[in-house]
């Protein structure tokens, strides 16, 4: 396939077999398998490795113990890489089809391809409070992994009662004062062995059947408010609040009509394919994999829509 692609068509535009969007497990399987079914394939993305970067470790991989969610990224990178991969580092902000070919456009340049793959994933979901911008980095923050070691002996929060959350309660417990975490709900989920790690940890302690309501502070965040008393008082201090809430998709600049769930989740056929022929997608931003949105389930589906996009240009 290789001989015949990054041809030129009529209008003298180059046109790529295969461009993959999103540099996340997903993103770079599909990559690696594209490159095995020797389909030149240009990949781009704004944050290498994608969100398991933001994971402090990843113990759930086949294979890899113990690892930290930046170095499996890394080792995915160099993989796709070492196989052939162009790798572009850029936000792509439209994707728009004419006939048979997409139009893939980053604030400076313009890709033209006959095939896609979606493999974005999601970004985290917001507070949505007053303030959350202004304490952003001063006390509010969305990534443990990226940010604990700011907290040192100090007092944190984290909103949320998901892996995600225990997990970082675990490692924020080994490094701040006192950690708190602050779940809306009545028992944790996700996760067996972050949960009980967390709730083992003499410095963890869970506000159950809680909402946040405010973030307070002059210059950065100083307190919270709570929407039930915690020891008599809605206001808590902390020196800092980690989000830990979930993710949603985030499609806005897929500019063609395409069958998705309200929330914006891609809807895929089992072999990744999506309502537009030649377009297909990967990962946490699709329905697939019974929406369990992991590593090992992100990387599969990038594998599967790598195998599709192959027969797909095949029939061309
Ligand atoms: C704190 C935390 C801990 C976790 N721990 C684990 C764990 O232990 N085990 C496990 O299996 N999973 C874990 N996960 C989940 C795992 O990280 C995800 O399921 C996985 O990364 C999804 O892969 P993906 O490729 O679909 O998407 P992502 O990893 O989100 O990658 C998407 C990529 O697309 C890029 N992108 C998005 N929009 C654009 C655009 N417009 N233009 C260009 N690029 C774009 C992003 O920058 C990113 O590089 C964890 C997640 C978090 C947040």
């Amino acid at each position: 396939m290789k001989d015949s692609n990054q041809n030129k068509n009529k209008q003298n535009i180059e046109v790529r077999d295969l461009i993959i969007v999103g540099t996340g497990p997903a993103g770079y399987t599909a990559s690696i398998y594209a490159s095995r079914y020797d389909i030149d394939n240009t990949i781009i993305g704004n944050l290498p490795g994608g969100t398991a970067t933001k994971a402090h470790k990843i113990c759930n991989y086949p294979g890899l113990e113990d690892i930290s969610g930046m170095e499996l990224g890394q080792r995915m990178q160099d993989h796709a890489k070492g196989l052939g991969a162009k790798e572009i580092n850029a936000k792509v902000t439209h994707i728009t089809r004419e006939g048979n070919l997409f139009h893939i456009k980053t604030p400076k340049r313009e890709f033209t391809a006959k095939s896609v793959i979606l493999a974005a994933g999601t970004k985290r979901r917001k507070l949505n409070l007053p303030n959350e911008q202004k304490f952003l980095g001063k006390g509010v923050s969305y990534c443990a992994t990226c940010d604990s070691f700011f907290y040192k002996d100090k007092i944190v929060g984290i909103v949320g009662g998901s892996s995600a959350t225990t997990m970082a309660a675990s490692h924020l417990a080994e490094i701040a004062k006192k950690v708190y975490i602050i779940y809306r709900g009545d028992a944790l989920r996700g996760d067996l062995v972050w949960k009980k790690k967390a709730l083992k940890a003499d410095n963890v302690e869970v506000l159950y059947d809680r909402n946040l309501r405010a973030l307070r502070g002059d210059k950065k965040l100083e307190y919270v408010i709570l929407d039930k008393p915690y020891k008599g008082n809605k206001e808590l201090k902390l020196d800092g609040i980690f989000v830990e809430i979930g993710s949603v998709p985030e499609i806005s600049f897929v500019n063609m009509r395409i069958s998705k769930t309200r929330s914006g989740y891609i809807k895929v056929k089992p072999d990744q394919s999506t309502t537009i022929k030649g377009f297909f997608a990967a990962g946490d931003i699709t329905t697939a994999s019974n929406n369990f949105k992991q590593v090992i389930t992100a990387a599969a589906e990038g594998a599967i829509a790598a195998q599709s996009a192959y027969k797909y240009l095949s029939r061309l």
